[in-house]
């Protein structure tokens, strides 16, 4: 039968990038029916129940900055939050949340269902309808035929799913769900390059069987961060700590005993597994002279006695597995209650993308998340997010939207999928950002909620939270700037005592503020009243220690505009170019790009290495 409404936008699978794209869409005013397998597993966590970390909470704070779901489902679902690398440069911070699965899974379905425009349906697509070149709608596997303007794919692990346990394997999306078998065959007949990855999961265990005082306890941070820039620490559940194990030397003889065992090293699995993220089987294999992996042990939720052993992914068999789990202090006795596993399934050369992540070859399709060759929630729901309002932009016959690289990680990766593809599950760091000092997890709203409003993705609640917080940022930086501390005044003494060196001359509370040892709490109250907004305060303390830095970045940026388009000589010989690590010479001698901006976009190339190019073209001439 054919549906009798017709819809702007079908995004078919509610994981992270579906979620995130169905809900930008309708937030823009599109009728946006979301077509998933299981209304129970929308917004479902299919591997570790964690959100942020380094280079990804800088992903979930941009989706949050336009107006999306990931931030404020952590903190309501979040059970452990810690900032890491704090010690660091505000560039390499990032927070990280552990996350009850039942809760953050509630969260989201609650954002969805409360989502204006957007409608929920639950069944699989079997078929995708395209005529001439374009797609019009999807059918389901029971012949139900939805029609739209444009569909964005967000089918994760599921396209060809094979799940291995050892040497035994079934069909499968992941653990419990079946895989898109149909849609999977259907996409393999459209003119797509598609290849395999893999990517696993490590057993759960059974805390009561645990022996927690074993292990290292790991609490979350005091004063509790929150994720999203709507958050608050009320919105949080209870807060439970993690905990820390390790592995041993009987442990990599157990795991080098079985290897034939193991479907990754029997070549049963072809896919490529997540370098990053590797199985238990593969660090103690790639690091045979490491005598021990940390192992952190999560909690799965409040109100489940499921732990997370977040470090021995493996594929394994099962007796192999229990053995590797009892070789561990403190899980002697332990019961795993699911056994891990790995999956293979069908990924989408990113390269046959755009930039607004429409396919090159149907129009009005797109797609995003796993199926682009990612992997992580926070990669799959920024992805969701650029596909789900570009879909929406399309049906409205508006011009496509993306972030650049120096405005966006979210530009960062999409920028990185679709000029070099990937041969791995593409994850985020922070180091394959070139402009990292502006691009921080802190100033995120900075970059992008203007943008938001103005494609509709940011509705007038958070508007008005965010104008509040530029403005006082503004007011707050005018103050400083505009306060005076006199040498031989009792405020010139509070600074002398916390520096040990008395004030020479006249400084502004601004001036005073760049000076590393000295914070906001030191310098904001010696002369009038300062803010009493954390995120204010430390916006403020950021861009006064930093202005420098970011305003070098800034310059970087705009040298490299102008020059964008400088062609790159085809028999320029890279090995000549003084200054170029080889690493960088051989990657530009593979690549030949043909002007500086091509250069500058390929991953390792740093801007470093392109104002060296420049130099070298200006004394050629
Ligand atoms: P998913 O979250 O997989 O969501 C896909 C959705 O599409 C599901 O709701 C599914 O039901 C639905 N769907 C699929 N086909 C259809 C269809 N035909 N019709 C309707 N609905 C459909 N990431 C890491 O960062 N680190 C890890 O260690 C890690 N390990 C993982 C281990 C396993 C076993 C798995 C399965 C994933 C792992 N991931 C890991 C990846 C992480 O889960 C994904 O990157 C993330 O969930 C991708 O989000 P997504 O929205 O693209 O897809």
């Amino acid at each position: 039968m054919e549906y009798p409404d017709r819809f702007d936008v079908i995004v078919i699978g509610g994981g992270h990038a579906g979620t995130e794209a169905a809900l930008a869409s309708a937030r823009m005013g599109c009728q946006t029916l979301l077509l998933t397998h299981n209304i129970e597993t929308l917004g479902q966590m299919s591997c570790n129940p964690a959100i942020g970390g380094i280079g990804k909470s800088h992903l979930v704070k941009e989706i949050d900055a336009l107006g999306g779901a990931m931030g404020l489902a952590t903190d309501l679902g979040g059970i452990q939050f810690r900032v890491l690398n704090a010690r660091k440069g505000p560039a390499v911070r990032a927070t990280r949340a552990q996350a009850d699965r039942v809760r953050y899974k509630a969260a989201v379905r609650g954002l969805l269902e409360n989502q204006a425009n957007l409608t929920i349906f639950q069944q699989a697509a079997g078929d995708l309808l395209v005529d001439d070149d374009t797609v019009r709608g999807v059918v389901t596997e029971t012949g139900i035929r939805f029609l739209a303007e444009a569909v964005v794919l967000c089918t994760g692990t599921f396209l060809g799913g094979v799940i291995h346990i050892g040497l035994d394997q079934s069909r499968g999306g992941r653990a419990g769900d079946p895989p898109s078998n149909a849609l999977a065959e259907r996409l393999r007949a459209l003119p797509f390059r598609v290849d395999r990855l893999k990517t696993g999961t490590p057993p759960r265990l059974d805390a009561k069987s645990v022996d927690f005082s074993q292990l290292e306890e790991q609490p979350g941070d005091t004063p509790t961060p929150v994720m999203s820039y709507l958050g608050r620490r009320d919105m949080h559940p209870r807060q439970v700590s993690c905990h820390i194990a390790h592995t041993n030397e009987r442990t990599h003889e157990i795991i080098f005993a079985n290897l034939d065992r193991s479907p990754m090293y029997s070549g049963v699995i072809e896919g490529v597994g997540p370098r990053y993220c590797p199985s238990i089987e593969d660090k103690v294999h790639r690091f045979a002279d490491k005598a021990s992996h940390q192992i952190f042990i999560e909690p799965e939720g409040l109100d489940t006695h499921e732990l997370y052993p977040n470090g021995i992914s493996t594929s394994l068999p099962f007796d192999v597995q229990l053995q590797v789990v009892r070789s561990i202090k403190g899980l002697e006795n332990a019961h795993i209650t699911r056994p891990g596993y790995a999956i293979e399934y069908d990924f989408f050369d990113p390269r046959d993308l755009k930039h607004s992540l429409e396919t090159k070859f149907i129009h009005n399709l797109f797609f995003a998340g796993q199926i682009n060759g990612t992997t992580g929630y926070e990669e799959a729901g920024a992805q969701g997010l650029l596909a789900g309002l570009n879909a929406a932009r399309r049906a409205k016959e508006l011009e496509a939207w993306w972030p650049r690289r120096d405005e966006a990680y979210l530009g960062v990766l999409v920028d990185d999928l679709i000029t070099l593809g990937t041969k791995e599950p593409y994850r985020m760091f922070t180091s394959r950002a070139e402009y990292r000092l502006l691009l921080r997890e802190d100033n995120a709203d900075l970059r992008l909620t203007e943008a938001g409003r103005e494609l509709d993705l940011v509705d007038d609640t958070r508007w008005a939270a965010f104008s509040q917080k530029r403005e006082a940022i503004e007011r707050e930086s005018a103050r400083l700037k505009a306060s005076w501390v006199q040498p031989g005044t009792a405020p010139a003494e509070a600074i002398a005592a916390r520096t040990g060196k008395p004030l020479s001359r006249e400084y502004s509370l601004l001036d005073l503020l760049k000076r590393p040892e000295l914070g906001y709490v030191d310098v904001a109250h010696l002369a009038g009243e300062p803010v009493d907004d954390e995120a204010v305060a430390e916006q403020v303390q950021i861009q006064a220690k930093y202005q420098g830095y970011i305003d070098r970045q800034q310059d970087e940026i705009d040298k490299l505009k102008r020059h964008e388009a400088t062609p790159l000589p085809t028999d320029l010989d890279y090995a000549r170019v003084e200054g170029l690590s080889h690493e960088i010479r051989q990657k530009l001698a593979e690549a030949r790009p043909e002007t500086l901006a091509q250069a500058s976009r390929i991953s390792g190339v740093t801007p470093a290495a392109v104002s060296i190019l420049l130099i070298h073209l200006k004394k050629r001439r």
